[in-house]
């Protein structure tokens, strides 16, 4: 088992998912960079790989999005579905369809030879004063601590960096996702279902092709109970109309941030950055998570490889402005999203106005 091979260095990034590796990408343009994280890499990330055209426009000057990575229909364009109601809207608003795994691997290929990746290695805890971070990891059965010049909280929705710098963690959504075998093809949409028959403990589900299969999720709100029974229902329901789905091969079980107020993003404190979905960059309102990490995770990296370790939180912070701007943008849009009257008006309202509203959110 690989263990981290020194006791300093310049950056420790806890994460290696998109906000991790692209801070670690440009964190070592300053000095060495240890990315370490709790599960084995390569790692495989519950996820519907939609891959947004944000996403895919700030990982441009990177290089091209492999195309064995690309499962088929290539692009789907997002629907809104009321299922009770029997509306669908499509909408313009197209993603690129990936292997999540495959997605997160070529990421990190595109690392310097200066950033050590270890795997099976969990932060555990820190602690920082104005000459450094100590940062404290289990890395299989053994206890380190190493010493860095910044920390970069990118461990995710569950983020122990950012409850050990006591900033509130907020709560996690359920999120469960099926992968269905598929007896014929699926229309190229991204589905995302609202089905009041579900109750109010379910946000929405979401069907999608993937290659062979079909991604079949749901979103469950925080402390749903037993949410798989839900789930089952969910499938039963729409195998009833869509014949094409069949057994499920794999479920998968995850969390997804519950971002409710601007509070809730957090750049991070004295020389610990947090970035992605650690310091609250997402969408609140689609969940779409990627083109939030990868950009914040890009901030992080450029400040720290930019500045002195003290100077870094400030220019994260400054130069995030306009990311945690759009974020708080779309918290205003959700209470009336959520709410049973914005549901009902979404299937009331044209298409393309339904179309234009969804590329803004
Ligand atoms: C079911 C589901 C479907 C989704 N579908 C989409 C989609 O289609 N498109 C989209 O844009 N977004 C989607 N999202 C959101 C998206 O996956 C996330 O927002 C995105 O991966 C966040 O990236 P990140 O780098 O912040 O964190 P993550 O990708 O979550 O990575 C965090 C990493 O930190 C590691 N870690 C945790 N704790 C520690 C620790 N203590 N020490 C070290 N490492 C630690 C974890 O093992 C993990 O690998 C989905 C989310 C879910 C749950």
């Amino acid at each position: 088992m690989t263990i981290p091979s020194r006791d300093t260095y310049d950056t420790v990034i806890a994460g290696a998912g998109p906000a991790g590796i692209l801070a670690a990408y440009h964190a070592a343009e300053r000095g060495d960079v240890l990315l370490i994280d709790a599960s084995s890499m390569p790692r495989d990330k519950s996820c519907g790989g939609m891959i947004h055209e944000l996403t895919r426009d700030a990982l441009a000057p990177y290089g091209e999005i492999p195309d064995s990575i690309a499962l088929e229909p290539r692009y789907v364009n997002f629907r809104y579905v009321d299922w009770d109601r029997g509306v669908r809207k499509p909408t313009s608003l197209a993603f690129l369809n990936v292997d999540r795994a495959g997605f997160d691997e070529w990421l990190v290929s595109l690392l310097p030879a200066n950033v050590e990746v270890v795997g099976d290695t969990a932060l555990t805890g820190f602690e920082q004063d104005a000459s450094g971070v100590r940062v404290s990891m289990r890395s299989g059965d053994r206890e380190l601590t190493i010493a860095c010049a910044n920390l970069v909280g990118a461990d995710g929705a569950r983020s122990t960096v950012r409850r050990a710098l006591g900033v509130d963690a907020g709560s996690t959504y359920v999120t469960l996702q099926d992968y269905v075998e598929l007896s014929g093809e699926l229309p190229p949409f991204f589905d995302c279902i609202y089905m009041r028959s579900l109750g109010d403990e379910f946000g929405y589900g979401y069907v999608m092709p993937k290659g062979d299969v079909a991604v079949v999720g749901s979103v469950f709100y925080p402390k749903t109970k037993r949410p798989w029974e839900k789930q089952d229902r969910l499938l039963e329901v729409l195998r009833a109309e869509m014949p094409q789905l069949g057994a499920s091969v794999k479920r998968e079980a995850c969390a997804a941030l519950y971002l409710r107020t601007r509070a809730d993003i957090v750049p991070g404190v004295g020389r610990v950055l947090l970035a992605g979905e650690a310091g609250g960059f997402m969408s609140p309102t689609s969940g779409e998570g990627i083109s939030y990490a990868v950009r914040s995770g890009i901030l992080a990296g450029r400040t720290i490889a930019q500045g002195s370790a003290n100077e870094a939180l400030g220019s994260y912070t400054t130069f995030s402005a306009p990311l945690r701007r759009d974020i708080v943008r779309r918290l205003r849009w959700l209470p009336f999203m959520e709410s049973r009257v914005g549901k009902y008006i979404g299937g009331l309202t044209p298409t393309w106005v339904v179309s234009r509203i969804t590329e803004g959110l």
